[in-house]
């Protein structure tokens, strides 16, 4: 019978593997390094745990094999032993490891093991460092770690020492007098113990402590108290792992240079219904302002059961004087088309272009065209009163249209002279479902805002719910875009407490901020 190990050792000398330890960061999906990411972009398979944020395994290739060997939940995970030898395995049958770990591998991290095991079996590894939780947590929280005025020197200690041996091992003495600011690490379980032999070794009671919980990502917590009190006030913040403990003079600077959770939607979790390919700058903008965006896309874009329609209009653009484009998917769509009737922007010479707003001349100017006209009111009936003022007698007009789309702009242009043809261009459909993660954080009381950025928005996303609807919305802050998704909501028995004067993003974003700053206590 053949040998299976020799199988696999000729076949790893075929292409040699290699395993990339990589410190994934914190939390935040961006305070992972390029280099990182680059590794993660090259690997045939990804092995992660449940600190790693989940944002990093679409970074790896689709076909990539995905590997969790996580301790959360309780249920059965890889020791230590079974990680080391599946990294020695993979790397074996040729291929690309991409190990990712929070923080920073050779922090409390294990990192260490596993490259001496690689060591020892002979596999090619590299570790790309990370930013480790101590470091993020205290800028994200507003404490310098060093300050030369506070503290010279600085300490990283686990609080959660291997369990064969005591915690009482450490030396608390020189911890506790001999440097300055002292970080303990998975250290909550163990913070009566650590206050108590810092106190008890010579550091003054009122020494100031942080404790970050979750730092970097929307739900960090940071509560601050004294050597002498934290254990207490821990206990009535109920606050839990994963958290750093902060020990020093420098945590009295917190209070001037807090940055992160005093941005004006700090911790607000707030769903986006927008569809998927929109969702994402919408969602960065609320993460700019502190806010967790939870993707909940109710619409899906289509295409129209048929193109000929549309593809009539664009083999006669020369005779179009008008072409009227009223949403980034209408503008997606229309250049999509007129790519594969063979043509490009040279065709619309003769038209002139009609943005409904900024967002949709922007996608206009992204394929090189400057809209010409664009309305002080960023709807259909701007689009009418600018044209019958530009004067559309005789004039031929082409409106690519949405599916649920009024037809007020072909019926108002037709009725002042206007020959308008309005081709579908898209429709829109609700998924088949809602995600089962949307549903149970509403159901959990952990969603705090709701965004209707369209009549369909809210629709769909009450047929989605069903007929839990009412009771899983009670009590969010509704925000709608403008009066048509406003009159929708309400319709269906929704109030709406957020509507913003002009009809754009931008205005959404201002109004919640502004809502917000006088409701600061709601959810706090
Ligand atoms: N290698 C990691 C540490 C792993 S040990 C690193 O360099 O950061 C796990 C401990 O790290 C947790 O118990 C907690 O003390 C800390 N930790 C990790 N991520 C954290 C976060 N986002 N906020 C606060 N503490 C965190």
């Amino acid at each position: 019978m053949p040998c299976p190990y020799r199988f696999s050792s000729r076949m790893a000398k075929l292409k040699t593997g290699i395993v990339y330890l990589i410190g994934a960061g914190p939390g935040d999906p961006g305070l992972i390094t390029v280099k990182g990411m680059d590794c993660l972009h090259r690997a045939d398979v990804v092995i992660y745990d449940y600190l790693a944020n989940p944002a990093f395994l679409s970074a790896a290739p689709e076909t990539a094999e995905r590997i969790y060997v996580g301790k959360k939940s309780g249920k059965h995970h890889s020791s230590q032993d079974e990680i080391n030898g599946l990294l020695v395995a993979k790397a074996s049958e040729g291929k690309t490891v991409a190990r990712l770990k929070g923080g920073d591998p050779y922090v409390f991290g294990r990192g260490g093991e596993e490259a001496l095991y690689l060591h020892q079996a002979g596999i090619p590894f590299e570790v790309i460092p990370g930013i480790t939780a101590s470091f993020a947590a205290a800028a994200y929280a507003g404490i310098p770690l060093t300050h030369r005025d506070y503290t010279t020197s600085l300490g990283l200690v686990t609080g959660h020492e291997n369990p064969e041996k005591k915690m009482s091992s450490l030396d608390w003495e020189r911890l506790a007098t001999g440097v300055g600011t002292l970080v303990f690490y998975m250290g909550m379980a163990n913070l009566p113990l650590i206050s108590r032999e810092l106190i008890s070794h010579g550091r003054p009671t009122s020494t100031p402590v942080a404790i970050v919980r979750w730092a970097t990502t929307p739900k960090q917590q940071t509560l601050v108290a004294t050597l002498g009190d934290v254990v207490d006030k821990v206990a009535a913040a109920g606050l839990k792992p994963p958290a750093v403990i902060i020990v020093g003079e420098v945590v009295r600077l917190r209070g001037q240079l807090r940055w992160f959770d005093t941005r004006p939607l700090f911790g607000k979790r707030v769903l986006v219904t927008r569809t998927a390919e929109q969702s994402g700058s919408f969602s960065a903008m609320l993460e700019a302002l502190g806010a967790e965006a939870v993707p909940c896309p109710v619409i899906e874009i289509v295409p129209p059961e048929s193109w000929v329609e549309l593809d009539r209009e664009i083999a006669r653009l020369d005779e179009t004087d008008y072409l009227i484009l009223t949403s980034t998917n209408a503008v997606e769509i229309f250049f999509a088309r007129l790519q594969a009737a063979g043509k490009d922007v040279r065709a619309l010479h003769r038209s002139k272009v009609v943005a409904v707003g900024p967002k949709t001349a922007a996608a206009i100017a992204a394929r090189g065209i400057h809209a010409d006209l664009m309305p002080a009111d960023y709807r259909a009936e701007g689009v009418v009163a600018l044209l019958k003022e530009a004067g559309v007698t005789g004039k031929r007009i082409l409106y690519p249209k949405a599916a649920l789309a009024r037809d007020l702009i072909p019926k108002e242009l037709e009725a002042a002279g206007a020959r308008v043809s309005a081709p579908l261009a898209y429709r829109t459909l609700a998924p088949k479902q809602l995600s089962d993660e949307v549903r149970q954080r509403l159901k959990n009381r952990e969603i705090d805002a709701v965004t209707f950025t369209s009549s369909s928005t809210v629709t769909n996303l009450l047929d989605l719910l069903g007929a839990e609807a009412t009771d899983l919305l009670a009590g969010l802050t509704i925000v709608s875009i403008g009066p048509l998704t406003t009159a929708t909501a309400h319709k269906w028995g929704l109030t709406v407490t957020v509507e913003p004067k002009d009809a754009t993003l931008e205005a959404m974003l201002a109004a919640m901020v502004d809502y917000y700053s006088q409701h600061a206590n709601i959810n706090p």
